[in-house]
């Protein structure tokens, strides 16, 4: 089991240009990559530690610290979004967590979660205290869960699906649906149509359709194009919608503008230069001479994916 220690790349990140949230405050709470999933089209690569046991990994008030100089330093952000290099629920000090936040500031709080363990009622009741909870669903079926999220063995769909279910009716927040669509797995009419029907009864505020559009963990794993993701979310119906483009770059004097920022960003995913310029406020100028520094230091890699060139530190 791993103890709580500090996380020598610090908890928090960004504010990052998530195509969700606007400029988004990330809060990193379980090591790279502790999940109860090993999803072939993670971004941040494959699941080193499979598991479903809930413990502490940091302690809370070094992370609540990092977090109190941040927003001394004068950063906005859109939300606080907790998640990062593994699932976040896995720490069993999400709930004391967001109720230290609470103390702290009055902006939104949010989960990134895969959703798998909101079947325990532990987990639903601190995951009651965020304002929106974006949880995923993709697959509806044993055969296609195991394709796309390769679960721990404990883990089954219909736990996931019931915990969904279960959650909507405790959460009186947001409840954004995110389903990942893989071409070939569980894009066809019939595999939508079962997604179709556990939305219906889950009732999220949203789904959101997404697509590889950074490097997988697995290669050959490709975004999807926005008129099949168009198509899909009309077969859905509802509040589905395909997840739109990152926010504009925009020039924040407090943010800080260093290579160890560009770094810090691209330890936790892929990022392209616009993704760069928008995440840290500075011009495509400023981001080019960053990545051609960490370049020629060996300290970053480039990959294209989809016509577009991602960054991303070098694997250890
Ligand atoms: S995508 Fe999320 S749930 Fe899936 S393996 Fe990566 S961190 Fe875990």
């Amino acid at each position: 089991m791993t103890e709580p220690g500090s996380n020598p790349v610090g908890y928090i990140y960004g504010p990052v240009p998530s195509r969700r949230l606007g400029r988004s405050l990330g809060i990193d709470i379980v090591p790279a990559k502790i999940c109860t999933l090993d999803c072939v089209y993670c971004q941040i690569g494959r699941t080193t530690e499979k598991s479903t046991v809930r413990r502490k990994f940091f302690d809370v008030q070094a992370v609540l610290d990092e977090l109190k100089s941040k927003l001394a330093a004068g950063i906005e952000a859109d939300y606080i979004t907790i998640g990062g290099s593994g699932e976040p629920t896995l720490n069993s000090q999400l709930g004391s967590l967001i109720d230290c936040i609470r103390d702290i500031t009055s902006i939104p709080v949010a989960i990134i979660t895969n959703g798998t363990l909101l079947y325990r009622p532990d987990v639903r009741a601190e995951c009651t205290k965020a304002d929106l909870v974006i949880p995923s669903l993709d697959a509806a079926d044993a055969e296609t869960f195991r394709r796309v999220n390769r679960p721990a063995p404990d883990i089954s769909i219909e736990k996931l699906v019931s915990g969904l279910v279960q959650f909507r009716q405790e959460f009186h927040g947001q409840i954004w649906l995110e389903v990942f669509l893989v071409d070939g797995v569980n894009t066809s009419p019939d595999e939508v149509e079962k997604i179709r029907q556990h939305v219906e009864c889950i009732r999220p505020d949203r789904v959101q359709l997404n697509s590889a559009v950074r490097p997988a963990a697995e290669p050959g794993i490709e975004a999807i194009a926005r008129e099949r993701l168009e198509a899909i979310a009309r077969q859905i119906g509802g509040h589905c919608e395909v997840v739109g483009a990152a926010p504009e770059a925009r020039t924040d004097r407090h943010m800080l503008r260093t290579c160890a920022d560009v770094l810090s960003m691209l330890k936790r995913r892929p990022c392209s230069l616009e993704d760069i310029c928008a995440g840290i406020g500075v011009t495509r100028n400023e981001a080019v001479k960053h990545i051609t520094q960490l370049l020629s230091e060996n300290a970053i890699l480039s990959e294209r994916q989809g016509g577009v060139t991602y960054y991303c530190t070098r694997p250890d």
